[in-house]
């Protein structure tokens, strides 16, 4: 595949698309009175990035003119779906912002109309039950140069395929006894035209249906007829399907159905270093390689929002991606400038030292400790600010001492100067070492004349470093993240699983149990993002934060280096 870069700009979904001039042309001839989209998932793992996409493409059609969305859940599989995975599917699109229009509604619903129009197909003899095995039935079809030959039970009297139809449906016959296929043409170029199976026997307890039933429709019957009953105008789909079509089309007129929707598809979106496919997704899960569907490096969107990932984000990079019919592979960072732009502007900042150093002050009294003001945002008064306790001992990061460096090392050096961010300038006096001789303290002065101000001297120092107050300083844990594959494109293993397993980066999780936050992080909500300073975007998590034991989770790094984050804010601390 080829790399398809659209540019990173937000709204693209606003700008014309095909798939918005298709719309607006049927509104224009009346050929549309008011737009009716769906999104149908199918029940049978969580939503990725990938049905995010298709998300803000059915219902951002739908509102940008005027018209409904659906949620329908494809539930035509009972083996493979579940209450849990409608349950999540559900509480992605909410997170995500959209509410669908009426209930939520199943194709299950119709299972008793479609099993009528299955009947009506037999009378009209264009449907038969057919009992050659699927090895049988696979050497009948033919190929993409061959065309396929009748099956032997074509010919069946539409009596016969009645009564063995009820005899399916009924529970008669072991799976894969025999299947319901229509009869259309067997030498169609279109395989998907060669007699296509429209329901099988399928011995499983359905989660909406239990077991009223034992014949299931396929996908190719319900989804059209589904989408004829609920009125839907223009049914949205991805290029796989584009095939699938004319079957579509053949069932909608040989049925009496309410309505004729169309089908139009679009390019699936595909993201490098991951993988948008929900049965590789369960193979990561069930292998235990992550924690769960949620998991915050998954591409789920209950991981993406475990991972801190803003959904405004999401919706922009959706948007940014564009709408094609050109299959390409998006690049990461495009979603990575999605999730920061956003949490540059809307996060508090906080500091938090992930590996602490002790600072003693030795000119500092104690007995002066105070509270500091700091503001929550460097461009944004609005979002107020914070009391910061400062003292005599504070930490800092270790990674920002040294005892020697070279002038591109813009932060503390021993006897040289440093400003901590919103406090004071702090001079480097000595170093106390333990016995295995590694730093344990490093002993400072500080510049009373500097809260606010340049130091009298007029020496400003290079560089400003965030730091903690050792009293008040409390606990948190970080979770640090990388990519979840070593490899550009998972998607090469194609369905050998053990490659896909083999694909996973082994060291994508970094758990920190040491650092140290500023007490106001102790009563972040959970699910609330802020930019530690120096460090990068950092969620409170989901399921495991809690005041008296802290938890986050690294949501992005900061793009910028560390010398431009120091232009952007002030050099000289905050009063
Ligand atoms: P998966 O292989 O992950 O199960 P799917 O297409 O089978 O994907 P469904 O639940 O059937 O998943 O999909 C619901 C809708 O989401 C469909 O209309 C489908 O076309 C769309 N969709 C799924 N994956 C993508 C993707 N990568 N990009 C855009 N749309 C997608
Ligand atoms: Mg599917």
């Amino acid at each position: 595949m080829t790399a398809e870069i659209a540019p990173a700009t937000t709204n693209q979904n606003k700008a014309n698309n095909f798939l918005r001039q298709r719309i607006a042309d049927d509104l224009e001839t009346g050929t549309t009175k008011r737009v009716v989209t769906r999104f149908p998932p199918e029940p049978n793992g969580y939503l990725h990035i990938g049905h995010a996409k298709s998300i803000c493409i059915n219902f951002g059609l739908a509102e940008a003119f005027g018209g409904h969305c659906h949620l329908r859940f494809d539930d035509t599989n009972p083996e493979k779906e579940s209450q849990e995975y409608i349950d999540a599917i559900i509480d992605d699109l909410h997170w995500l912002g959209f509410q669908w229009h009426g209930d939520t509604r199943f194709a299950s619903d119709y299972f008793e109309q479609l099993h009528q129009w299955a009947k009506l197909l037999i009378g009209k003899n264009l449907a038969y039950v057919c009992d050659l095995s699927p090895e049988q039935a696979r050497a009948y079809r033919g190929s993409l140069t061959e065309a396929g030959r009748n099956s032997p039970y074509r010919e069946r009297s539409a009596d016969e395929n009645l009564a063995l139809f009820e005899k399916m449906t009924a529970g008669e016959f072991d799976e894969g006894h025999c299947v319901l296929r229509a009869k259309i043409d067997m030498s169609a170029p279109n395989i998907n035209l060669r007699d296509p199976i429209i329901y099988r026997i399928r011995k499983f307890r359905h989660h909406r249906t239990a077991n009223k039933w034992c014949v299931y429709p396929t996908y190719d019957f319900t989804h059209g007829q589904s989408d004829a009953i609920e009125g839907i105008t223009h049914s949205i789909c991805t290029l796989e399907f584009e095939d699938h079509r004319p079957l579509y089309e053949w069932f909608l007129q040989q049925l009496p159905v309410p309505n004729q929707p169309r089908q139009f598809e679009f390019s699936r979106l595909n993201v490098n270093y991951t993988v948008t496919s929900k049965r590789k997704l369960k193979h990561l899960v069930d292998a235990g390689l992550v924690d769960g569907w949620d998991d915050p490096r998954m591409p789920t969107i209950s991981g993406m929002r475990r991972r801190g990932y803003a959904a405004q984000s999401l919706r922009n990079f959706c948007d940014s991606t564009g709408v094609t019919r050109v299959n390409g592979v998006v690049d990461m960072s495009q979603l990575e400038f999605a999730v920061r732009e956003h949490h540059n502007v809307n996060a508090p900042r906080a500091m938090v030292v992930m590996q602490p150093l002790k600072i003693v002050l030795g000119n500092y009294d104690a007995s002066d400790a105070e509270q500091l003001r700091a503001p929550n945002h460097p461009q944004n008064e609005a979002m107020g600010s914070r009391s910061l306790p400062f003292g005599r001992e504070l930490y800092i990061d270790r990674e920002d001492f040294r005892e020697s460096a070279n002038k591109k090392f813009k932060r503390l050096v021993l006897g040289k100067k440093v400003r901590l961010r919103n406090a004071y300038v702090i001079f480097a006096e000595s170093v106390v070492r333990d016995e295995q001789g590694e730093i344990v303290e490093v002993h400072c002065s500080y510049d009373p004349a500097t809260l606010g101000a340049d130091p009298p001297d007029g020496v400003k120092p290079k560089g400003v470093i965030q730091w903690v107050s050792a009293a008040h300083a409390v606990g948190i844990e970080v979770r640090e993240y990388d990519r979840l594959f070593r490899i550009e494109n998972p998607e090469r293993a194609g369905s050998d699983e053990q490659a896909l397993l083999e694909s996973v980066n082994p060291n994508s999780l970094r758990v920190h149990r040491n650092c140290l936050a500023e007490p106001s992080l102790a009563e972040a909500r959970p699910e609330q993002v802020f930019q530690f300073e120096r460090e990068g975007y950092f969620v409170a998590d989901r399921h495991q934060h809690t005041s008296a034991k802290p938890v986050f989770n690294k949501t992005i790094g900061l793009r910028d280096s560390w010398g431009k984050v120091d232009n952007q804010a002030s050099n000289s601390g905050a009063k």
